[in-house]
């Protein structure tokens, strides 16, 4: 039986569940437990704080773990990582209020910088040369210039738009984050077995979180210049249609290429191009 820390609530929490869903683990699940073991795969989940994950995942109270690349670097956990998992992406960065003149991070120098995340943003006032005072406080930081806590934030950003409701602007990005698994490097090998297991699944289901199935009509003559353009995993698939003269191809594509490969086909004669998620890849 392997043991997962999940964020108990909070932003990591829902993804973190969705992915061992769609891993196809099944398991009860009750905002007020603490843990629960899951039906179908020798896996427990432990809800927690999220902060507590890295170290419960290095004190081996649980063996593996998922949660944001911000707290585990800050925690100074960085080598316990296995594998980025592409959600909850975010970054860290220093905000100062709308109205003042910013030209450069020397700017800082001297000032007052509220944080919860002290060791990260003295890394990169080090790394630029800044010397300024860092104020660890654990919440509410964007409201540190307004109360005259600091003349600086250093804060998690997504969308921005909390800065911009507390009369902030962004200045520097201190450091990019994303959820990622993490794994005791102690785990007996009967664990480590499971681990592997629950990794390749993993690994199918962020693979076809970014391709997509492709299906086309193309004029028999074309098939070629059309083949070229998609990428696939070995060749596309091409079948003929019961109209003569015309095939259907199926392919995978990546979702980044999507729509220039879209517009590239279409101008090179593809018809009825479908486009389909795919639920699991396994290369
Ligand atoms: P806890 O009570 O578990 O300590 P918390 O308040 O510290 O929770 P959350 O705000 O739920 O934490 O954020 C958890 C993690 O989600 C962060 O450490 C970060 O990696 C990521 N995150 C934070 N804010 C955002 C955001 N706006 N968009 C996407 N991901 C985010
Ligand atoms: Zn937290």
């Amino acid at each position: 039986m392997l043991r997962i820390a999940i964020q108990k609530s909070g932003r990591l929490s829902e993804e973190s569940l969705n992915l061992i869903r769609e891993c196809g683990i099944s398991f009860v699940n009750s905002s007020l437990k603490l843990k629960t073991e899951c039906t179908n795969f020798p896996l427990e989940i432990l809800f927690l704080r999220d902060d507590d994950i890295p170290g419960y995942v290095a004190d081996g109270v649980a063996d593996i773990g998922i949660v944001g690349q911000n707290v585990l670097v800050e925690e100074g956990k960085e080598e316990l990582t296995v594998e980025k998992l592409g959600f909850s992406k975010c970054r860290l960065s220093l905000a100062v209020p709308k109205s003042d003149e910013y030209t450069s991070i020397h700017d800082l120098n001297g000032k007052n910088i509220a944080t919860s995340y002290p060791n990260l943003l003295k890394a990169f006032l080090d790394a630029q040369g800044v010397q300024a005072q860092i104020h660890t406080i654990s919440g509410s930081v964007e409201i540190a210039p307004s109360i005259g806590l600091a003349e600086a934030i250093c804060d998690i950003v997504s969308s921005g738009s909390t800065l911009i409701s507390n009369g902030l602007k962004e200045v520097e990005r201190v450091f990019k984050s994303e959820a990622v698994l993490i794994a005791s490097p102690e785990l007996s090998p009967e664990k480590r077995g499971v681990l592997e297991k629950l990794l390749f699944r993993i690994q199918a289901v962020q693979r076809a979180r970014k391709a997509k199935y492709i299906l086309l009509n193309s004029p028999d003559d074309k098939i070629e210049e059309i083949s070229r353009l998609l990428p696939s995993i070995k060749a596309p698939t091409v079948l003929p249609l019961a109209e003569e003269g015309w095939s259907s191809l199926h392919s995978v594509v990546n979702e980044d290429d999507f729509w220039e490969i879209i517009e590239k086909i279409k101008a090179a004669g593809a018809q009825g191009i479908l486009v389909v998620p795919i639920e699991k890849m396994i290369i």
